[in-house]
């Protein structure tokens, strides 16, 4: 847990500074998925939606729709596809407009499988 954190808890701070360096306990912190398009298939995208509790994902067409916004980082969908999702390793996902958190994946032509 970062320090930081526990430090503000302890002086009861409701609020903080955003830290001036990275901290290195953010290694630690779950993160949100990255896709693999070229193993993204619209089965392999239908199932990924089924298993995503937050509705962070949604297929439309031939696209995968991940929203960062609304991701947990809860890591079912990298469960249910292994081999097309991996984690990005990036936890600071700050943006100035909602927007910015949605990212639109290129599904794959099917695939025999
Ligand atoms: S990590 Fe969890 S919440 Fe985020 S997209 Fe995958 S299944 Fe959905």
């Amino acid at each position: 847990m970062p320090l930081w954190f526990v430090r503000g808890l302890r002086r009861g701070i409701v609020t903080t500074h955003y830290p001036a360096r990275p901290d290195p306990s953010a290694v630690d912190l779950p993160v949100p998925p990255a896709f693999r398009p070229g193993q993204l298939d619209r089965a392999v995208a239908d199932r990924l939606c089924a298993a995503c509790p937050s509705r962070a994902l949604r297929r439309e067409g031939d696209e995968l729709v991940f929203d960062a916004g609304a991701c947990t980082a809860c890591g079912r969908c990298r469960e249910a596809a292994p081999q097309a999702v991996t984690v990005c390793g990036e936890w600071e996902l700050a943006a100035t407009a909602r927007s910015h958190l949605i990212k639109r994946i290129p599904l794959a032509a099917e695939t025999s499988s």
